[in-house]
């Protein structure tokens, strides 16, 4: 989806004014993208006529920068179409709040009723979560929740595969009265299709259950069909919100941008992956960056925080204001980045990076790491923390010791430079929420 909204939008976005024509045209490639993504045919419809009103109504063709306001405008409408919010999960003023899961075979269910389990014991600091294992059809599924309450050290309540799941839910609910858990999450059976039989089934574990929140997981990767799948749940269940899965293998989008118009219930989260901890609340602002290539700073900001010692980022923030950074602070750094994930994967949510040329050879493998390290450590204390003074005689005396050739260290330096470069762009230029984040 990016890729062609990016090409749309850079078409016309060299050139001072726009033509109504250009502007027509640009409506065209967005309409293609989103359909290419796999976006509901009438939101497409919908999406193309409110963001054309706006352009034409805001004198876009007579403003400076045309292509940036109608970036403006679709940013706008694609945060709106997903909702506009972070709509969060209810709770229960009377504990324990239910959390009821609904959705297709292989939908995601239960791995994200492991991860909402950590999730809410996390973030929302409520600390015993109960999962149940209504899932009664195949062992391997209570099995499967089993490792996972394992894992989490979480209460399972399970019956086997010989009870019925309306009597299980029941039960687990007494138990977690008993017990003084503060929020029960049902794990439910799936169907390869959606049929009345699974709905009948859904439908009485509700009654009993008196669930807060009945949450649908789609996999995003099924793309139409997730559409299609939200609605059918909606109608015979009322759920009370929708976990996208799988958007880790999802480029396009598409289901996020649809569902919300469709059902008219808000994503409340997407799963990024088959861990425990690739979850991530919903925002919609986030998410139209996001699809829109332009970065994704808070999701960043938020890695950032969770992972970055933060002694460590409040020295490194100190750095890049006044500029010192050096070659003690680049390793300290790749230690860091390497937590987080690969450098690349980093540089492309920050606004304005991602478009960086050579960007996609900026990754660095552990075999990389373990080069730049030995080519630092031959550097004499002064080398490091003054990188000027690294001259061609110098960088001889260094591969020796480092047992590496010349070229490896001069490519090392010339890397060096460019993070260097990028860090003091960070903390002039478009990247100043970056400071004032770290300084927080
Ligand atoms: P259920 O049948 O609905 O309970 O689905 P499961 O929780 O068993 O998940 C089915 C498969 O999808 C498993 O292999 C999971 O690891 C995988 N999966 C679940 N959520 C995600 C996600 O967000 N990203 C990825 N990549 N895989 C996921
Ligand atoms: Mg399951």
């Amino acid at each position: 989806l990016s890729d062609r909204l990016q090409g749309a939008i850079s078409q016309v976005s060299s050139g001072g004014t726009i033509t109504e024509a250009d502007l027509k045209q640009m409506m065209r490639e967005i309409r293609l993208a989103l359909l290419e993504a796999d976006v509901n045919f009438q939101v497409v419809k919908t999406f193309v006529k409110s963001v054309n009103e706006r352009a034409l109504g805001s004198d876009v063709l007579k403003s400076l920068s045309p292509a940036q306001q109608v970036l403006k405008i679709v940013d706008e409408e694609l945060t709106a179409l997903m909702g506009g919010e972070l709509v969060p999960l209810n709770f229960s003023a009377k504990p324990p709040t239910v959390i009821m899961m609904a959705g297709l075979q292989g939908a995601g269910k239960t791995t994200t009723v492991g991860k909402l389990a950590k999730f809410i014991s996390e973030k929302e600091n409520k600390k015993r979560p109960l999962l149940v294992a209504a899932d009664v059809y195949r062992p391997a599924a209570i099995e499967q929740l089993q490792t996972i309450g394992q894992q989490l050290g979480f209460d399972v309540y399970s019956e086997g595969t010989d009870a019925d799941p309306v009597r299980i839910a029941e039960a687990a609910l007494n138990q977690a009265r008993l017990q003084g858990n503060d929020v029960v999450i049902i794990d439910t059976a799936g169907r390869l299709h959606v049929n009345e039989e699974l709905m009948a089934e859904l439908r009485n574990i509700k009654a009993v259950a008196n669930p807060q929140e009945i949450l649908l997981t789609v996999d995003a990767m099924t793309g139409q069909d997730a559409i299609n799948v939200a609605q059918s749940f909606n109608e015979s269940l009322d759920i009370t919100g929708v976990v996208i899965t799988k958007l880790d293998g999802d480029t396009r989008g598409g289901a996020a941008l649809s569902i919300r118009s469709i059902t008219d219930k808000p994503i409340k989260f997407t799963g990024q992956g088959e861990k425990l901890d690739a979850l991530e609340p919903f925002y919609p602002d986030r998410m139209s960056s996001r699809i829109l290539g332009m970065g994704d700073m808070m999701t960043l900001i938020e890695k950032a925080q969770q992972d970055f010692d933060e002694e460590e980022a409040q020295k490194m923030a100190d750095k890049i204001k006044d500029a010192s950074f050096d070659f003690n602070d680049f390793i300290a750094q790749m230690d860091q980045v390497n937590k987080m994930g690969s450098i690349k994967d980093i540089i492309k949510m920050i606004p304005g990076l991602n478009k960086l040329p050579g960007i996609d050879e900026f990754d660095v493998s552990e075999k990389d790491m373990a080069r730049v390290k030995a080519i630092v450590m031959s550097m004499t204390p002064l080398e490091r923390t003054n990188p000027d003074i690294i001259s061609q005689s110098r960088r001889k005396r260094i591969a020796a010791g480092a047992g590496q050739d010349l070229q490896a260290v001069n490519q090392l330096i010339k890397q060096f430079n460019q993070t260097r470069q990028i860090m003091s762009s960070a903390s002039n230029g478009k990247m100043g929420n970056m400071k004032k984040m770290m300084n927080q």
